[in-house]
């Protein structure tokens, strides 16, 4: 079992109240981890350790090239040390240990991209005003800023913006989930052996509320980052609304995809499977609602269900497994009660069981069909290994089909016709549009979401620019300078 603390101003720090919590392993039930049931307290010690650092410059006075060279550090760690901080995210998530062991590299490789990107801040010079004047746009850190994450990836969400951030000169103060917290708190450990000056980066444990409802209204918190669901995004939205912080929010899907005649259909069957059986669906990319047009639905229906019984459900450990756990209890509950309501309202074309006989919470993967229009099985974000699969005629209804949500994250398109492709890419209302694709990301490629899914971006040149703010500079030469000419 690992035991944590907190981790503020380059220490690690029990908890204000004493209270601990204990993570158990969904696929087992067992305890692997403990940390700190933090206080609003613990978080005013840790934006206070977060504004001195930021205050004194010892971060964001550095050259850039200084701030990459820790970047860098960190990436080569999460390279070289795999297996050992895959069984931390495995045991405490329930997914696959084979899937968490292409997160950490993942992860790795923002790191390594957010490195280069630090090097290439630079603001803009106009001379062009006249003779006598210069005009400088400089591009500064935002200040202390709180990163709130969720469960589902939790070292790749945080390293979709911890690395940008810091890259950026800002310093840190992160609350991850309350059931996956272990990753956060190595990384904590990382950076200070990578040479990160105490107080750039802070780590407090617990539970939405207090922790992150704290950081989300503090006073001295400029920007805050979160992804999780749309519902806690509004609240966190709400509460930075007392000091006008800036607002990153990367929230929940209803994803569409489409799937024309003449797609190559054993890859849109393969990648539909991928949709929502990666990380057991909970994916905010996951392709939840698949869109068939009719002349392939019986052909593309027949092997979606063959091939998905060759996924294999259960302990993330074994080579064999390709899906694991459901995170928890609750979330278990809320997916089977989709499955329920799927099947009094639908048919299930394909599994519909939980599995017994395991001490965790497992799910077979869940084709639904013949759901009505108005079924919250087809509307709302379920989080699970559950697609509702619904047919189409022409080009027109599947973009209207699709733009029935009030989601905006992703949508994907399979067709072998460009102007498909193009007409319905353009007209999907999503912050990404894979055509031919799917979850197909790089640390390259910004994403994120319009809509209710959020705003904001992640990942390529654009993350960094969330952590930065613009200064304009006028400079006029002093011997001109007093010449007033009234309008
Ligand atoms: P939440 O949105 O509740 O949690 C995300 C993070 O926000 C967690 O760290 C959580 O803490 C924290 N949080 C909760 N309440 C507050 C608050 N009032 N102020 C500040 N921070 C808060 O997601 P859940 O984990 O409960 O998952 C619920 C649903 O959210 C899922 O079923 C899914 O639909 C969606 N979701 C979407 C994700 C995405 O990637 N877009 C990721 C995760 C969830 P704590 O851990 O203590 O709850």
């Amino acid at each position: 079992m690992r035991e944590y603390l907190h981790f503020i101003d380059g220490r690690t720090v029990a908890p204000g109240g004493g209270a601990f919590m204990v993570r158990e392993n969904p696929a087992t039930r067992t305890a692997v981890a403990s940390w700190p049931a933090g206080t609003a307290e613990d978080v005013d010690a840790a934006v206070a350790a977060a504004a001195a650092a930021f205050a004194d410059g010892r971060w964001s006075g550095l050259p850039a090239s200084r701030r990459s060279e820790v970047l860098r550090a960190v990436s080569d760690y999460l390279k070289n040390n795999v297996d050992a901080l895959a069984r931390i995210e495995s045991e405490e998530t329930g997914k696959t240990f084979a899937q968490a062991s292409e997160e950490i590299p993942w992860a790795g490789d923002i790191w390594d991209y957010a490195a280069g990107q630090a090097r290439a801040i630079h603001g803009d010079l106009h001379s062009n005003l006249g003779d006598d004047k210069l005009a400088l746009v400089l591009k500064e850190p935002a200040g202390p800023v709180a990163l709130i994450t969720p469960w589902n990836y939790p070292l790749v969400v945080l390293s979709q913006k911890l690395p940008f951030a810091l890259a950026a000169g800002c310093t840190v103060v992160v609350k991850p989930s309350e059931m996956t917290s272990g990753t956060t708190l190595e990384i904590a450990r990382i950076l200070k052996e990578a040479g990160l000056p105490d107080g750039v980066f802070n780590v407090v444990t617990g539970t939405g509320d207090p922790v992150g409802q704290r950081l989300a209204e503090h006073p001295d918190i400029r920007v805050v980052s979160f992804t999780g669901s749309t519902a806690t995004g509004k609240k966190i939205a709400a509460a930075a609304a007392g000091n006008m912080k800036k607002v990153i929010v990367e929230l929940g899907g209803k994803n569409p995809f489409i799937v024309f005649d003449d797609a190559n259909l054993d890859a849109a069957v393969d990648n539909a499977i991928k949709g929502f059986v990666y990380n057991s669906g909970a994916e905010c990319c996951s392709g939840s609602r698949v869109y068939v047009q009719e002349g392939v639905l019986q052909a593309f229906t027949a092997a979606l269900c063959a091939k998905l019984g060759t996924v294999k459900v259960g302990d993330p450990f074994a080579a064999e497994t390709t899906m694991g756990a459901i995170i928890s209890d609750a979330h278990f509950a809320k997916v089977t009660g989709f499955i329920e309501q799927a099947r009094s309202e639908g048919r299930i074309l394909f599994g519909g069981n939980s599995l017994s006989g395991l001490p965790g919470y497992f799910i077979e993967p869940t084709v639904v069909a013949d759901l009505p229009a108005s079924s919250s099985v087809i509307r709302d974000e379920i989080f699970g290994p559950v697609v509702a699969l619904l047919p189409f005629k022409t080009t027109a209804d599947a973009i209207a089909a699709a733009n029935a949500t009030e989601y905006g994250l992703a949508s994907s398109v399979w067709t072998s016709n460009l102007d498909t492709a193009t007409e319905v890419g353009r007209a999907v209302r999503s912050g990404i549009v894979w055509v031919n694709t799917f979850l197909d990301v790089a640390s390259e490629i910004p994403i994120g979401g319009i809509r209710q899914s959020g705003y904001g971006r992640e990942n390529g040149r654009y993350a960094i620019e969330e952590f930065t703010v613009l200064k304009t500079m006028v400079i006029q030469n002093s011997k001109s300078v007093g010449r007033y000419l009234p309008l």
